[in-house]
């Protein structure tokens, strides 16, 4: 059985491709109107976070649930046929990402993981709303 129905699937297919997914921009638009100021997709970092504000000194990664192993996500799951291929790609995947956020807390960054599926219509409100409290929290520590 799919566990995924058509509507998520194609959601969720829509993120794969290209660097300015959706779930990105609705953060980055969000955020921008309320007036931060940020980099996108910073290459000099590790991991090239999806938005960096350096005045926050705070990286935001925005995860695909598939991709990325969102842990007790209804929205991952793991694919049916070539199992150990999708395995192995996606361990290789947040082991990369952990060594990544270990590297940017080292050099004094905060990080912010917001998971697309805290993005879905349902949940955006609320988890932007969280974003921004979190990130007024860091310029004051
Ligand atoms: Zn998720």
């Amino acid at each position: 059985m799919d566990v995924h129905d058509k509507k998520t699937r194609s959601y969720n297919m829509s993120c794969i491709h290209s660097r300015d997914t959706k779930p990105e921009t609705i953060v980055r638009k969000y955020i921008f109107k309320l007036g931060f100021r940020f980099k996108k997709n910073d290459k000099s970092l590790p991991g090239t976070p999806d938005i960096v504000l350096p005045k926050y000194k705070t990286c935001i990664f925005i995860n695909g649930c598939f991709w990325h192993r969102h842990t007790n996500c209804k929205y991952f799951s793991w694919p049916k046929t070539n199992v150990e291929f999708w395995k192995v790609k996606i361990c290789e995947n947040v082991k990369r990402d952990n060594r990544n956020y270990n590297l940017l807390m080292d050099l004094g960054w905060k990080i912010i993981i917001i998971w697309t599926c805290q993005l879905r219509p349902e949940q955006r409100d609320n988890t932007l709303q969280n974003l921004v409290r979190e990130l007024r929290n860091n310029i004051s520590t």
